[in-house]
C-alpha cells in the first residue's frame, strides 16, 4: 500500500479501537485465512465463577453439588461436607493469582467460609496447585495433577464429565496426609465462564469470508467443546488441554500446513503464540506481555473487532488499486 493509504487505515483502525503495529501488518491482516481464538478471556469473559461443589467419601460423592457449600442433606453427621471441601481447596488456591483459584476463594468466601492460607503453595501450571494445609498435602487441579501425585481421580469421572459438558472447568480436589498414609479423593469443584456476547457473530463472519476458525486452551477437551459448540466453532478445529509453553507450536504446526493464522488471545500464555503467528492479535484489556508480543491490539473486549482488523486491512489495500 501507498504510505497515504497506510495512514489512512491506520488512522480507520484507531478510530475503530484496532490498533495495527505498522503498515505491514495492517497489508498482511486481509490474506488471513485461519483465525485461532484462545478460549479464556478471548471468546469468553474470564470471569469464573464458582458453580459446583461436590464432596466425595470412600470414591463415592456424598452430596449433591450445585452451588450448596452450606453442607446440604448429608448422609450422615460424620460424612464430609462441601464446606469442608471447599474450605480447603480455597486455603490450598489462596496464593494463586489464576483465574480459577480466585473463583474459588471468592465463592468459599461469599458462602461464608473462613479461608485460611497454606504453609506452603506451588504453582503447576497448565495443571494446578499443591499446597501444605495443617501438614497435609492438598492438591487442586486436573485429573494429571492428582494422578501424578498418587491420587486416582477415576471415582470422580462422571461427576467431572457432567460438569465439564456444562462447558466448566471442573477440578479435582485431593490431600496426602501427613502422616504418610494413602493419599484421597476429597471432591469436585467447577467454575464457570461466560461467552461473551458478540463471540458467535464474529465467529460466523469470519467463517462466511471462508476463513477457518480454531479455538486453543488449555481447558480440557469436554468443557473446550462445550464452549466451541456455543460460539458454532467445530469441535475438529479445538486443540485443547495444550500446556501453556506448547501453544505456539500448536500454531507454528497449523501454519506449517500454508495455512496464514491470525492468533487471537489476551494471557501472557499466549505471548509466544502471538508472536510466532503470521499476525498475533491481542485484547486491549489482556496483560502487556501480550500486547507486546502482538502486531494488533483490540482496544475493545469485542471479538467483533476481529472481523473489523481484517476488513480495514481489505478495505486500505482496495484504494491503491
Ligand atoms: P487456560 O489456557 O484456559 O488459561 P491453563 O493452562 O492455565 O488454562 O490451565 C489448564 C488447566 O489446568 C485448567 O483447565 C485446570 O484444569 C488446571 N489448572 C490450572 N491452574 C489451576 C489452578 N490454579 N487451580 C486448579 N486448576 C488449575
Ligand atoms: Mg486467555
Amino acid at each position: 500500500a501507498t504510505p497515504a493509504a497506510t495512514m489512512v487505515g491506520t488512522t480507520i483502525g484507531a478510530q475503530n479501537g484496532v490498533l495495527f503495529k505498522g503498515g505491514d501488518v495492517l497489508e498482511r491482516a486481509k490474506d488471513v485465512d485461519t483465525v485461532v481464538f484462545d478460549k479464556t478471556g478471548t471468546l469468553t469473559k474470564g470471569e469464573m465463577e464458582l458453580t459446583d461443589v461436590v464432596a466425595f467419601e470412600d470414591g463415592e460423592a456424598v452430596t449433591g453439588g450445585e452451588t450448596a457449600a452450606d453442607g446440604g442433606e448429608l448422609a450422615a453427621e460424620a460424612r464430609r461436607t462441601e464446606a469442608d471441601v471447599l474450605r480447603l481447596a480455597a486455603t490450598a488456591e489462596s496464593g494463586s493469582e489464576h483465574p480459577l483459584a480466585q473463583a474459588i476463594v471468592e465463592g468459599a468466601r461469599e458462602r461464608g467460609i473462613d479461608v485460611g492460607s497454606p504453609e506452603g503453595f506451588e504453582n503447576v501450571p497448565g495443571h494446578g496447585v499443591t499446597a501444605t494445609v495443617g501438614g497435609d498435602e492438598v492438591f487442586v487441579g486436573n485429573r494429571k495433577l492428582l494422578r501424578d501425585n498418587g491420587i486416582d481421580p477415576d471415582s470422580a469421572a462422571e461427576t467431572m464429565e457432567r460438569l465439564e459438558s456444562e462447558g466448566k472447568t471442573a477440578m479435582l480436589v485431593g490431600r496426602r496426609p501427613a502422616d504418610g498414609s494413602d493419599g484421597e479423593l476429597l471432591g469436585v469443584v467447577a467454575d464457570a465462564d461466560t461467552v461473551k456476547e458478540s463471540a458467535r457473530d464474529a465467529v460466523s463472519a469470519l467463517q462466511e469470508r471462508g476463513v477457518d476458525v480454531m479455538m486453543i486452551t488449555g481447558d480440557n477437551e469436554r468443557t473446550a467443546r462445550a464452549v466451541a459448540e456455543q460460539v458454532g466453532i467445530d469441535p475438529e478445529n479445538v486443540r485443547a488441554e495444550v500446556l501453556p509453553e506448547d501453544k505456539s507450536d500448536a500454531v507454528e504446526s497449523i501454519q506449517s500446513e500454508g495455512r496464514k493464522a491470525m492468533m487471537v488471545g489476551d494471557g501472557v500464555n499466549d505471548a509466544p503464540a502471538l508472536a510466532v503467528a503470521y499476525v498475533g492479535t491481542a485484547i486491549g484489556s489482556g496483560t502487556d506481555v501480550a500486547i507486546e508480543a502482538a502486531d494488533v491490539t483490540l482496544m475493545r473486549d469485542d471479538p467483533l473487532d476481529v472481523v473489523k482488523a481484517i476488513r480495514i486491512s481489505d478495505a486500505t489495500l482496495a484504494k491503491i488499486k
